[in-house]
């Protein structure tokens, strides 16, 4: 029997497949509302890869992530759009700083065509191809797409229930030394629970449910906050436009995205939150703005109202930052940790992982 903790993406889809090869399967789930923590507040965006490292999980992941998805959608009528991205070289401040965008452009592009990412290209004057878009350089990739989340969590649930999935909502499951408890957040009952196979899908609070291995290693989540601020209206067109990666954090950038129902945003920017419930909004609008503007002029300040926060499950391993996905074994537990981006379009492969390394 194997008890998956935590249905978000990663959660169900690990529930879903294991419940189709077979195993007896049960979702514990702390909150009423499954789906409200990072997997309901997040851009939506299949991606392509372009931005890791070869020898990466996320790398890896997020290419068979993105093979699987497209045809799950489309056999299941999920919403979504393959509509390409723009990553833009944006305004620059100094001759240097345009330097050294330049560079860093080219090196994505070269990043991506050694991955095999197909189509790319790399433009000049990319406000000639999409009117609005500033920047002396841009890559295309069309192999990017959007899709309608709640949708897609909602098929999801649907087919693992389908498969024989048993999901307990309301139940926390906490870990005491050797043993685990389910509680019943209504009643406040705690229960012992036993698996052959339990799996740690908790986002943000994976770390809760770990234990430290005899050589005193010590992973902790810290959440980072993205907030987005909503546009009032979308661009002409329907392309995502982000900037440069920033450098010193596995953060995308302000970027301009769009979901399927019409409405527009910008975001997410990163900074640290204050705790893993902190959903409030602090940056200023016209802080805001101003990073938006260095890559579209097609909005004013007034365009922008504050949107919703999603938080980054960043992992740190022994005080150091962990850039890579972590799938983690430990006595019988499979602990999935630092799922932050490209985690949406990785879902499908983490849980194909998951279940192979169960065997
Ligand atoms: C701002 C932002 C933007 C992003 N944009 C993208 C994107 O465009 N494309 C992309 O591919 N990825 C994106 N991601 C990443 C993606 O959203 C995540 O990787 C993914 O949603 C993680 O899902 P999860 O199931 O691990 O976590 P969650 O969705 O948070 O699910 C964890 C679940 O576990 C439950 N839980 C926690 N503790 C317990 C416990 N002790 N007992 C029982 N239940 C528990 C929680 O209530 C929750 O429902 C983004 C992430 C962020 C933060």
């Amino acid at each position: 029997m194997v008890i998956v903790v935590g249905s978000g993406i990663i959660g169900s889809w690990i529930a879903y497949l294991f419940a189709k090869a077979g195993f007896e399967v049960y979702v514990f789930e702390k909150s009423e509302n499954a789906g409200d923590g990072i997997s309901g507040r997040n851009s939506g965006v299949l991606h392509s890869g372009i931005y890791y490292d070869s020898t990466s999980l996320k790398s890896k992941l997020c290419f068979r992530g993105y093979e699987l998805a497209v045809p799950f959608f489309e056999k299941n009528k999920i919403p979504f759009s393959i509509c390409g991205k723009v990553i833009t070289t944006g305004i620059s401040d100094t001759l240097t700083e345009e330097k050294d965008k330049q560079n860093e452009i080219e090196k994505l592009f070269a990043n991506g065509k050694s991955l095999g990412i197909p189509n790319l290209e790399l433009k000049s004057n990319p406000g000639n191809y999409w009117k609005h878009v500033l920047g002396k350089s841009a890559l295309w990739i069309p192999k990017t797409g959007i899709v309608d989340v709640p949708s897609y969590l909602k098929v999801l649930w649907q087919l693992g229930e389908e498969a024989g999935v048993k999901v307990l909502k309301n139940k926390k499951v906490v870990r005491e030394n050797d043993e685990v408890f389910a509680l019943d957040l209504q009643s406040n009952v705690k229960e012992e629970i036993e698996a052959d196979i339990f799996v740690n899908a908790c986002g943000l609070y994976s770390d809760e449910l770990l234990i430290s291995d005899s050589k005193g290693n010590d992973y902790e989540i810290r959440p980072n906050k993205g907030e987005y601020f909503r546009l009032n209206k979308q661009l002409p067109y329907e392309t995502l436009v982000y900037p440069l990666p920033m450098k010193t954090s596995t953060a995308l950038g302000v970027h301009y995205t769009f979901h399927l129902g019409g409405d527009a945003y910008a975001g997410p920017n990163s900074n640290w939150a204050s705790s893993k419930e902190d959903y409030s909004i602090n940056t200023q609008r016209s802080v805001y703005y101003e990073s938006l503007r260095k890559t579209i002029d097609f909005y004013k300040e007034e365009d922008l109202s504050e949107g919703y926060v999603g938080l980054r499950p960043r992992l740190f391993l022994n005080g150091d930052a962990v850039k890579d996905f972590v799938i983690h074994k430990e006595s019988n537990w499979i602990h999935l940790l630092g799922i932050e981006s490209p985690g949406l379009t990785s879902s499908p492969a983490i849980a194909e992982e998951v279940v192979r390394m169960v065997g």
